[in-house]
């Protein structure tokens, strides 16, 4: 473990590579200002972050009179990590380097109800795959998104999945992963709060200031299922009822498109377990190119979507709301569309502006964020370069 000076450094490592990757170049000068931290300790950082291959020098600010200030880049070539999604019938990796580009991609597909033990073959024969692409430089660590459901299990899922991958590996919980990957795409504002609603079979809510989440980690629940949207509803296992899950979880959605005569015929859903994802996509790719019924599934869901999203965020002063997931990113303009109706409208009447916008982060903005998550963890000279798999990591207490 490293001492809680360390700590304190791998943060202002973090925190300086991060506004120069935001800024592209920028100076000591800049970087002392941006963090409110005194110059000196800014040069002793840059220094530590130079020798490292993290920073590189990017010549000379053009001169104001006095003496010119020396620019700093980020080292694209320096480091690169491996998000990695586990959804029902396959794993998608992403390999991004420091300034958050996509180095390389692969899906591999997975047995149905696979057993942690298929799990952790299919994720090291996608490993064989994706690394020789970028050989030069070996991954500095796997971030794994830990997909809906899997809770209390996770540790030990995770434990049994990677071990003896000889990769630091870090895991967070999906919506997590999904802000992340997000923010560093550059789709949400660099400061102040953004939520990021993602959905994949549950419906999860991550809110992060300034690029942090604010979430303490995966166990704990961010998810916004429970939101009561009709009180006059279906009781719910919560002893609520009328809540979100009842009609815009993925389970609800193809439960609405299956009652509908004929149409989970027309659009071939598998209605299995293991095709969740796809026969959601299926019928948001059918609702964006118009198909009536298709329509009124997508459209009720998101109806409650956005209901839920105001009583979640409308309360804390969320000035930016993106929405991501597989189901949401194939009909990203009749998102946007029911969103403004229901939400930024409804922020507007109160004199409020929110931007909501639908994530375009491909593949996966989870495995992007969690490719994020292991970079942010596992780079900066601060911190070890190896560790043992920690199953459970919470995210504030790995990145600094
Ligand atoms: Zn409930």
């Amino acid at each position: 473990m490293p001492s809680t000076g360390g700590r304190r450094a791998s943060a202002t490592d973090a925190a300086i590579l991060e506004i120069v990757r935001r800024r592209s170049e920028t100076s000591r000068v800049e970087i002392s200002r941006e963090l409110g931290v005194t110059p000196a300790t800014v040069t002793y950082a840059v220094k530590r972050l130079l020798a490292a291959g993290l920073l590189r020098e990017a010549g000379f600010a053009q001169s104001n009179g006095g003496k010119r200030a020396s620019l700093l880049r980020v080292n694209d070539q320096a480091r690169w990590a491996i998000g990695c999604t586990i959804d029902a019938d396959r794993l998608s990796l992403a390999g991004v380097d420091l300034t958050g580009a996509l180095r390389a991609r692969i899906a591999v597909p997975l047995a149905p109800s696979p057993t942690p033990t298929q799990i952790g073959e299919a994720l090291r024969r996608a490993l064989s795959m994706i690394r020789p692409e970028t050989q030069a430089h070996s991954a500095t660590g796997l971030g794994i998104a830990i997909p809906y459901g899997i809770g209390a299990e996770g540790p030990d899922l995770l434990r049994e999945i990677t071990e003896g991958l000889g990769i630091p590996v870090i895991s967070a919980n999906s919506p997590a992963c999904a802000a992340l990957g997000s923010y560093w795409s550059g789709e949400q504002p660099e400061s102040g709060l953004c939520a990021t609603v993602h959905m994949d079979a549950g419906l999860g809510l991550s809110i992060l200031q300034d690029g942090r989440p604010l979430q303490p980690g995966p166990g704990s629940s961010s998810t916004l299922d429970h939101v009561s949207i009709d009180p006059d509803g279906p009781p719910c296992e919560c002893g609520g009822s009328g809540c979100l899950h009842q009609y815009a979880s993925a389970r609800a959605i193809i439960a609405h498109a299956s009652r509908l005569d004929g149409l989970a015929r027309d659009l071939g859903l598998l209605l299995t377990d293991s095709s969740l994802s796809s026969d959601i996509v299926l019928i948001a790719l059918a609702a964006a190119r118009g198909e009536g019924r298709a329509r009124d599934v997508l459209v009720t869901a998101l109806e409650a979507v956005a209901q839920a999203v105001w009583s979640a965020t409308s309360a804390l002063g969320i000035r930016a709301v993106v929405l991501s997931g597989p189901g949401l990113q194939a009909a990203p303009v009749l998102v946007g569309e029911t969103m403004d109706r229901l939400f930024t409208a409804r922020a507007r009447n109160l004199g409020a502006e929110v931007a909501v916008s639908v994530s375009q982060v491909q593949p996966h903005p989870c495995a992007v964020g969690a490719a994020v998550l292991a970079l942010q963890t596992f780079m900066t000279p601060g911190h070890p370069s190896r560790s043992e798999p920690t199953g459970g990591a919470s995210l504030t207490g790995k990145v600094g």
